[in-house]
């Protein structure tokens, strides 16, 4: 159903239309937090990956990884924002944000079981990123080589899907309150720490919506768009996991949770709802759930292989190990019996 943008008595949009958060936020490079077209204000650009992270990992100098195989320094990797929304971001998202995810892995897990206004605030913190990696998609194209014709990464995208995603990520401009049912899941689960372990990691998956962060012992994994069904559904495996995991373990329960959510069928449908009343609440209606493994289109052999082939460098002996990878022939997480594999011992704890 097609319906028109809705603007507060002093304009501030408060809910963009799909049409118009396509045609201004994604084309046409206005702030994607309200609107405002280029030049019309002062704008002073958003990192993609905050500064406060950027510092905290020394990540400026460093580079990311873009889809088209081609690097990115994370200290340029920005998106257009005017100054306004830039500084109302960090006093309501980063500042809160980065107190939180500076705690060490127990204060930070039981802040969120605490309080659902931390669980809120991550949820929308982790939509935030992973919309402004993906609006940065408009910015790339495929091939850098002028003489070919070359598409822009972001054109292959659901931008429909990703309208949901902005809804979430500027709830704090539009005073939206993301209701429990369209909450996505969230697992916390804390990593080994080692000199072999980067401190810092980031990953996502863009058909899945799915995003994966490590910072100090703290690893986050998110589904953006399932309304915790892959939380409900996975639940006996998480409680396996009863010690830090490794990097490949990571990498696999990752592949695990982006596989499941490929895997539902009915998936839930997202709406905003205003009213005098309860004011603008972000709602999901939730079908019976089931799920198809076949849906999926891939298994999760298969993601742990994308995710994991460019760390590893391919000779005799890897590809051979990258192709049982591929054909579910290898696993991390689970023995044979199905019981946690602990490798705690193995790799010294760093003290
Ligand atoms: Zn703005």
């Amino acid at each position: 159903m097609k319906y028109e943008s809705i603007k507060t008595d002093s304009g501030r949009t408060t809910l963009f239309s799909v049409e118009e958060f396509y045609e201004k936020i994604v084309l046409e490079n206005h702030c994607f937090i309200c609107g405002a077209p280029p030049r019309s204000k002062e704008f002073n650009n958003e990192h993609i990956l905050p500064d406060w992270l950027l510092a905290k990992y020394q990540l400026h100098s460093q580079i990311i990884n873009l889809p088209n195989q081609l690097g990115q320094l994370y200290g340029k990797y920005t998106i257009p924002c005017c100054k306004d929304c830039n500084s109302e971001l960090g006093d309501n998202v980063e500042i809160p944000m980065s107190r939180l995810l500076k705690l060490p892995y127990n204060e930070f897990s039981s802040a969120l079981t605490d309080s659902y206004q931390n669980i809120s605030l991550l949820f929308q913190w982790l939509n935030l990123i992973f919309l402004k990696t993906h609006l940065k998609d408009m910015h790339f194209y495929w091939s850098m080589d002028k003489r070919t014709q070359s598409v822009k990464i972001g054109t292959s995208y659901v931008w429909e899907a990703m309208h949901h995603v902005h809804c979430i990520a500027r709830a704090h401009y539009s005073a939206a309150q993301i209701t429990p049912q369209a909450m996505g899941s969230i697992f916390v689960i804390p990593g080994i720490q080692h000199v072999s372990i980067p401190q810092f990691y980031f990953h996502d998956n863009t058909a899945a919506q799915t995003i994966l962060f490590r910072m100090d012992e703290k690893i986050i994994i998110c589904v953006l768009n399932d309304s915790c069904a892959v939380f409900n559904v996975l639940t006996e495996i998480l409680q396996k996991i009863t010690s830090p995991v490794t990097h490949f373990q990571m990498c696999e329960l990752f592949a695990i949770v982006t596989h499941c959510n490929l895997s539902i069928k009915n998936r839930p449908v997202f709406f905003s709802e205003i009213s005098d009343k309860s004011g603008y609440q972000i709602k999901a209606d939730l079908p019976h759930l089931e799920f198809d493994n076949i849906k999926a289109g891939i298994t999760i052999g298969e993601l742990l292989y994308f995710h994991v082939k460019d760390m590893i460098d391919e000779n005799d002996s890897t590809r051979q190990f990258l192709a049982e990878i591929k054909e579910n022939k290898r696993t991390y997480l689970f023995d044979a019996n199905g019981e946690f594999v602990d490798h705690g011992n193995d790799l010294k704890l760093a003290t």
